[in-house]
């Protein structure tokens, strides 16, 4: 049983649903918790991405962390009494992630973590509790890195049953990026030309949430040379009204894009501008250096090879990493494996057996 319910889960999902629908000895029952709902941030995934529609949907949504995940957590566990699946799977650092792994903890299901070991050592981020609440329940943890190993092995977290099978969301990035190329034609719908546009998100809490670094945030793009593309988060559309913030005139504001669009979206763009997850690494799979709006990123080895940068929007000289330019960073490592996570996340399901 896979329980997820945001926008990044459904496109780690999306590659691993695939891989266990080629073998025969799994069969998948989707639980959706409804964390993000609106169409663009949900539905539009399902149907570009193949993902099977859920069997379940929580509607659960648009509350506090703790209402949101103490809701899920009691539907969940009346569809794991029910349902009694052998595995739950679980992806990233959600509140979804959070609830998934506790009700089935609480009943004795096992459960198997992708992309479990990844840490920001900020236990202020909603995320960062999750995950380390979420490794220390699962029974199978599967990391995107060498980093996130060593991560785990840090907290007393090793054995047969912590493996590296390479990032979910670099078969995304392969499998859709080529896709993209035939299927979107998102530049001329917004009329773009091709590295010369800036494409920008923000949806972090500690951004969002905190109306001086999102000032600074937006102060730092009015100072950018070449129109910004921001697809917009709800939470940053909620944030922008209710902070009465004054969008510069060189953002271009759009709604948040199906995976496909994004990803096209990501390789014609001259440098991102992010405080995503996801997309830092995706900047990186389709070589386009990177800015993170961020005091710190779990995604360290980008820093290392030089394709990411950290801009924490509260630092005096932000705005002037938004100027430097840079090309990118080292060529030919590949810290995120070789693009068959999605394979190897199955084969390891028979470490429980
Ligand atoms: N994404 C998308 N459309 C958008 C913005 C993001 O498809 O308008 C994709 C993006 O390409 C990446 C994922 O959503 O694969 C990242 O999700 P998000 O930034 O919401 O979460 P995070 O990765 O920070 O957990």
């Amino acid at each position: 049983m896979t329980i997820l319910g945001a926008r990044p889960q459904f496109i780690k999902a999306a590659t691993v649903s695939r891989a266990i629908a080629r073998v025969s000895k799994y069969s998948e029952v989707i639980v959706h918790t409804g964390q993000h709902y609106d169409s663009n941030m949900s539905d539009v995934f399902f149907s570009e991405l193949e993902i099977p529609k859920p069997a379940y949907n929580l509607g659960v949504g648009g509350g506090s962390h703790g209402q949101n995940t103490g809701r899920m957590l009691e539907e969940i566990e009346k569809i794991l009494l029910q349902e009694k699946p052998s595995i739950v799977l679980v992806y990233g650092d959600t509140d979804s992630t959070l609830a998934g792994a506790l009700a089935a903890v609480k009943t004795h299901i096992p459960i198997v973590h992708v992309e479990a070991g990844l840490r920001s050592f900020n236990r202020r981020m909603p995320e960062e509790i999750n995950r380390v609440l979420t490794d220390h329940m699962s029974d199978l943890l599967l990391t995107p890195t060498e980093q996130a190993i060593s991560n785990l092995s840090a907290e007393g977290i090793v054995g047969r049953t912590v493996v590296n099978v390479g990032d979910v969301m670099f078969d995304a990035a392969l499998y859709f990026g080529q896709r993209a190329e035939l299927e979107s034609d998102v530049m001329d719908k917004y009329g773009l030309v091709s590295k010369q546009f800036y494409l920008a998100t923000v949806h972090r809490q500690e951004n969002t949430d905190d109306e001086f670094r999102l000032k600074k945030i937006f102060e730092g793009f009015s100072k950018i040379d070449q129109p910004v593309v921001l697809p917009l988060h709800p939470r940053t559309k909620n944030s922008i009204h209710q902070q009465d913030i004054e969008l510069p005139s060189n953002i271009h504001i759009i709604d948040p894009q199906g995976y496909i669009d994004m990803v096209m979206l990501e390789k014609n763009a001259c440098v991102i501008v992010t405080d995503s997850g996801g997309i830092q690494k995706e900047a990186y799979f389709h070589g386009v250096p990177c800015v993170t709006l961020r005091d710190e990123t779990e995604w360290v080895e980008l820093v290392d090879m030089g394709w990411n940068r950290l801009a924490s929007p509260v630092d005096d000289d932000f705005v002037s990493i938004f100027a430097q330019s840079f090309r990118g960073g080292q060529e030919g490592l590949t810290p995120y494996g070789s693009g068959t996570a999605a394979e190897q996340v199955v084969s390891a399901l028979d470490l429980l057996s």
